[in-house]
Formats: structure tokens, sequence, C-alpha cells
């Protein structure tokens, strides 16, 4: 469990608000469900048991009832929000919409969590929230790169040395002030980042990276799904 002292609230920030195109069908991509349940409902649990006190679920308009029935059980307090066009837009939104929560007004530490990486060990949000409660203001899950990858160039495409890639996974932890500076700063550049470390970046700050696993996998595609199904048979059968 976290060392962060019991008494500081963690915020686990969950943007859900993405269509989910790649794995098909009408539902919201975070409401398809792995054995039955639903991966915004599992990201929040994975999340609170390890050490998330509140959770901000960013979704698409006209969703709110659907999650709030998939939410109806959660092991924590959540406040949903109504995301933006891509994916940073919506970490804005919950991070303004933050300062009105109560009870939440001077939290320090924010997670930010892809549901789609439902099946995010304890662990590793502990790890995250450590790291966070000890004193970085960036922090992000990584694992090894198993492909190996080539860069497309002018002249066609050139190996990379795969022992310095890491692939980067959430939930990534945040000092509260340092994230929504730093999504204030890209969003007044116009600036385009998949992840939140990217905007900390460009903002100054440097990452500091804490260990992943390979199944917080982002379920993303219709085989991504199979291969959920199939760790979580393993561990609740
Ligand atoms: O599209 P991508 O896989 O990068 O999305 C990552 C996460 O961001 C997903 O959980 C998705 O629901 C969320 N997202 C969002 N708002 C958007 C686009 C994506 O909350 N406008």
């Amino acid at each position: 469990m976290p060392d962060n002292n019991s008494s500081e609230p963690v915020v686990a920030m969950v943007v859900a608000a993405g269509s989910g195109v790649r794995l098909g069908g009408e539902t919201p991509k975070a409401l398809r469900t792995v054995a039955g349940v639903p991966l915004v409902t599992r990201s929040v649990r994975q999340l609170a048991a390890g050490g998330c006190t509140h959770a901000i679920v960013v979704i698409a308009p006209r969703t709110e009832e659907a999650f709030r029935a998939a939410l109806a059980d959660a092991p924590v307090p959540v406040t949903f929000v109504e995301g933006g066009h891509r994916r940073q837009d919506s970490v804005l939104n919950g991070l303004v919409a933050l300062a009105e929560v109560e009870g939440l007004e001077h939290a320090q530490i924010v997670l930010v969590h892809d549901a789609a990486r439902a099946l995010v060990p304890v662990e590793v949000v502990a790890r995250v929230v450590d790291a966070v409660a000890a004193g970085a203001v960036a922090v992000t899950p990584v694992v090894p790169v198993v492909d190996t990858i080539r860069q497309l160039n002018e002249v066609g495409s050139a190996a990379i040395d795969r022992s310095l890639l890491r692939a980067v996974q959430t939930p990534q932890g945040f000092d509260r002030e340092t994230l929504i500076e730093a999504h204030r700063l890209v969003a007044d550049h116009q600036l385009d980042v998949t992840d939140d470390i990217a905007a900390c970046e460009f903002a100054g700050e440097v990452a500091t990276l804490v260990e992943g696993d390979v199944s917080a996998l982002k379920i993303t595609t219709p085989l991504d799904l199979v291969v959920a199904e199939a760790l979580v048979s393993g561990v609740e059968a």
C-alpha cells in the first residue's frame, strides 16, 4: 500500500470519453465488459485498491446514465465530468471540474488513467501514488518494448536501439498544480499530446519512470478483449 498519509486525498481521473471506434460496436469502449464487468468499473476498483480516494470520470455527452449504473457500487466517491474533443481536452475539463468538487479543492495528488487499461495491477497504482507522495511531480509506469521498432525517415527507415525504448502506460501521477499548468501551456501553444507526461515535459518537467506491467494493456482492439478475458479467467475463475 502507498506511503501516502491516509488523510490526504488522492484523485483518480479516469478518461473515458473516447468513442472506441477501433473496438467496434455502439457502446462507449469504457462500458464494454470483460468477464461481465465494464472496463471503467474495473479501472476504478483497481485505482481505489491502489490508494486513490476519489474518482473523476470524464465521459462523452449523453452517456452519464450508463456510466452511473456501471459505477453505482464504486468503492470511492465518483464525480462525472463531460469530456472534450481530444484526450487532452478531456483531461483539462476534468482538472477544471476538480476545483469544484467538495473535499478536493486542495487535493495535491492526481492520477490520470485511461479507462481502457482496466486490468492495471494494484501494485502499479500504488507505485505511482508513492512516487508522487515522495515528491515526484510527473510519474509514469513503463514497460520494456518487445518488438524491434524501425523509425521512418527521408531515406526509408532506420533501426532504433530497443534496449533504450519503453512503452508508456497509465495511471500517470502528478502534482496537481504541475499538471494544470502544463495542460494550460499546451493549450496556449495549440499542441497535440497523447499523454499527460508529454504535456509536463513541454512545460520543462522531468518524467519519473516506475515499473509498469504488461497486464495494464490498453484494451483497444477485439484481440485485446480476448487477451483481457483470458487474463481475468486465470485470476477470477
Ligand atoms: O484514443 P486513445 O486510445 O488514446 O484514448 C485513450 C483514453 O482517452 C481512452 O480511455 C479514451 O476514452 C480517452 N479519451 C477521452 N476523450 C477523448 C478521447 C479519448 O477521454 N476525446
